[in-house]
Parts: C-alpha cells; structure tokens; sequence
C-alpha cells in the first residue's frame, strides 16, 4: 500500500512539476524575447537620434563632410553598428567599416535623412541587423533554459524527497485505521482508531470509531435482550411451574391454581406480543399506513377507551382540546395505541381521587399532547430509564399491574418512527407528565396519503 502511495504521489508531483517547467518555457522565453526586441529597438532608436544630432553639429560647424570618416568609424565602434553616411545624391562619404566608400547606397537599412536650412545635406544609414542584439537574446535564452531544466532536475528531487516523507505521514494513519478495521472485523469491537487531525482522514478516523462504538452497543443491546427475555419468561413459568406441581400434590385447590396459570399465560403472550412489536419497530420494519388523521378524534377515541375503567378506579379523567388542533400524518391504530398505553399507565399509577388531565398544543408544525397525571411519580433515579426496554420502577407492583416493562419503549419507538418525540417530566407538585410531539400533516406532506 505504502508503495503504491509513494509512487502515486510521486507521479502527481513529477507531473505538477512538468507542466510548470513546460508552462515557463513556453510563456517566459517568448516573453522575455519579445522584452528584448522592444529595448534593442529602444536604444537603437536613441543611438539613431545621437548620431544624427552629433551629425548635424559636425557638418554645420564645417559646413561640409569632409574629414568625417574617422567620426564615423569611432560611432559603429561606439554603438557596434555598421554606421553609413550618404550624400544627397546617394554617394558613400563614411562607412564605419570603410567598405563602401565612394559607392552608391541603395541597401534596405535604417536610415534618418540629414538636412540643414540649406536644404537636405545627406542620409544617415544604420545596418539593420542589430548582430550584437541577437546574439545577446539567443544567449538569454540559452542560458534561461538551462536554468530551468536545471530547477525542474531539483524541483523533481525535492519531489522525491517529499514523497518519501509525506507519504509517511499520510499512511502511517491510514495503516493504523487499516489495522484496527482488521481487528474490528475478526470481532473485536472495544478496538478504537487514534484520530490524527481534525482533517479527513481526521473525519474517517472518528466515523470509523462511531461505527465501531454502535456496532458493540448493537452486539450488547442484542445480548442483553436475549437476557432480559431470558429473565422475563423464567418468572411466569416458574409460577405456572410452580402451580401445576401443588395441583399434582393436591395443595391447591384447581380452580384457583388455574386461575393464577390463567393470569401467567396471559402475561407470556402479552410479552412474546409486545416483544414481537419491539423487535419489528427496532428494525424499522412496521408497516405503517400513515394518513393525514384528525388528532381530536385520535385522542378522543383513546380517552374512550379507558373512560370506563378510570370511572371504576375513581380517577377523573378530562381532555381539553383546542379548536384549531392541526391533522397529523399518522397510522391511526398504533397511535390511538400508543395514547392508550400511556394513559393505562397513569391509570395504574394513580389511586380513587386523582386525575388524568390531557391537553394539546400546537406551534411550529409539531402538535404537543400532555398526558399529566396525579398519581405516584416516578423517583428522580428512575426517570432516565423509564424508556427503557424491561424497566420497571416497582417490579413487585408489575405482576398486579400486569406490565411486560415494554409499553414506554415500544410508544417511543414508535413516536420515532413517526418524526416525533417523547420524553417524561416530572408533575407540578406531584405525579407525572408523560409529553408526546408530533409533525403536522403540513410538515410531513411528501409523505402522507389522505385518508
Ligand atoms: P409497563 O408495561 O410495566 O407499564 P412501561 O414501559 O409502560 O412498562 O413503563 C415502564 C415503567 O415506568 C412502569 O413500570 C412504571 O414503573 C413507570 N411508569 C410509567 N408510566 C408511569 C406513570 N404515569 N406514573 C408513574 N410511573 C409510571
């Protein structure tokens, strides 16, 4: 892996550094050609201008060219010029390479015509090929690109060098997360990756422990379900046990042992039910026929329900609605059975004179139900728990009550499943408030049919 690394990195940087030397010879040669060629004109130019001016002092001082040819040599030696003065009817009278001397001039040069008050007194020729000029932007280019081959030759071995360091660095964390998923997988799961940086592999490293921490507390919860039912069954069947051996011995009478047996099958079934719930809506795998519903009639037909039985027990039970309570988008059955549990609950934690007190709101697209009661509480200690799955505050008062300690757990689950929430808070001066939020039909429209 570290190979493969090394050398991806190193061709990343041997091309990077390709492309900037090709890049630089491309724009930078021309240029600084170009640069040249525009000062060679520049300075040809003002040469042109100091001859001609020094030209024109000569000749108005002597009033002829005579004795001009050792000037003119001294100015193509001066300026590296092939220097050329003319008459006006084309003669030669100076040459600085004393050449062409008496001939007529007809050559494509430069040239500056010479004239006085008098009238045009001759011509000024200058050699158009500036020799010194080229040879000097050739040499320029020459020795450029050398410097460039030479700097891309130490970029590339500074290229090296870094890949072997950076690819160091950047696989040693990769290695130790490689390790750590190997260890992972072959089952050790307490195994956590040490995180880098705050970089992506920073970001992999940290995801990587989260899966590794969800995956453990998934084996857990699963160990520990199978525990707890376990634990949960060994309690009726060791009653029903239990009965049928005094019935054998004649201990106890049949019809009160089997009304006991009655009472423990029932509490089974109820368990591998709800126990059957749980495990589909922890997999997420409950069919839902969410609809929009209306959530007065929702929660009044859950106050039916238990409307009876509060009377019997002596509790006051009330709803108070607003008028303008929004629809919801939600499976009717499974929430009317999730209000229904939880107002049996406040029911089985109150006693004759307390009161059940139901209420809704709505704000921001959520609707809020309160399901306050009266009754017992729960202790500080325990209200973490509550949604736990088995939990439950007085396991002795669970047999009277008949709870399987699932009912909390399985309203959350469900709640969730829905985009909702609930959660516990303790009752003003004493009993409990059970809150229960939901999205509006509005909110949850993409996707809900209407019923
Ligand atoms: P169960 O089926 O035993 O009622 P739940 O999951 O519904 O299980 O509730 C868990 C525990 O929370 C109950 O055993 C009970 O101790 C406590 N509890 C739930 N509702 C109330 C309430 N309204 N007042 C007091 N305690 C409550």
């Amino acid at each position: 892996m570290l190979q493969r690394l090394q050398v991806r990195l190193f061709a990343a940087f041997f091309l990077v550094i390709v492309v900037a030397v090709a890049t630089v010879m491309g724009f930078v040669l021309p240029a600084a050609e170009q640069e040249i060629e525009i000062y060679a004109h520049r300075t040809g130019r003002l040469q042109l201008a100091r001859m001609h001016h020094w030209l024109l002092g000569y000749h108005s001082a002597r009033g002829s060219w005579s004795g001009v040819q050792p000037f003119v040599e001294e100015m193509g030696v001066l300026y590296g010029q092939w220097v050329v003065l003319a008459r006006d009817d084309g003669t030669v009278v100076a040459d600085s390479r004393s050449l062409l001397f008496g001939q007529p001039f007809d050559e494509d040069w430069i040239s500056v015509p010479l004239g006085s008050e008098d009238g045009r007194i001759g011509t000024l020729y200058v050699s158009a090929e500036s020799g010194i000029d080229e040879a000097f932007a050739l040499a320029l280019r020459d020795s450029l690109s050398v410097y460039l081959v030479i700097g891309g030759g130490l970029a590339l071995a500074v290229a090296l060098l870094l890949t072997v360091v950076l690819s160091r660095a950047i696989s040693a964390p990769v290695r130790e997360l490689a390790g750590v998923a190997r260890r992972a997988g072959s089952g050790d799961l307490a195994v956590q990756a040490a995180v880098p940086d705050n970089g992506e592999l920073g970001e992999l490293a940290t995801a990587f422990n989260t899966m590794v921490h969800d995956l453990a507390r998934a084996a857990e919860l699963r160990r520990n379900l199978v525990a707890d039912t376990a634990h949960e069954l060994r309690t009726p069947l060791a009653n029903i046990n239990g009965y049928l051996e005094a019935m054998k011995d004649e201990l106890v009478e049949p019809a009160v042992a089997l009304e006991s047996v009655e009472e423990d099958v029932q509490l089974l079934s109820r368990l591998v039910d709800d126990l059957q719930e749980l495990a589909l809506a922890e997999a997420g795998s409950l069919r839902l026929h969410r609809q929009t519903e209306d959530m007065k009639a929702l929660l009044q037909r859950s106050v039916a329900g238990v409307k009876a039985r509060a009377l019997g027990h002596g509790v006051t039970l009330s709803l108070e609605l607003p008028e303008d309570l929004p629809a919801v988008c939600v499976d009717f059955q499974r929430i009317t059975q999730v209000f229904h549990n939880v107002l049996l609950n406040a029911l089985a934690h109150t006693q004759a004179g307390d009161s059940i007190e139901l209420t809704a709101a709505s704000s921001d697209n959520r609707v809020q139900i309160r399901v306050r009661d009266t009754g017992v509480g729960i202790p500080p200690e325990h209200r973490p728990n509550v949604f736990e799955r088995f939990y439950r505050v007085d396991r002795s008062r669970a047999r009277a009550t008949g709870g399987t300690g699932l009912g909390l757990t399985i309203a959350k689950q469900l709640i969730e499943s829905h985009g909702g929430r609930i959660w516990f808070e303790p009752g003003e001066s004493k009993g409990s408030v059970f809150v229960i939020e939901l999205p509006t039909a509005y909110e949850a429209n993409a996707r809900c049919s209407t019923g």
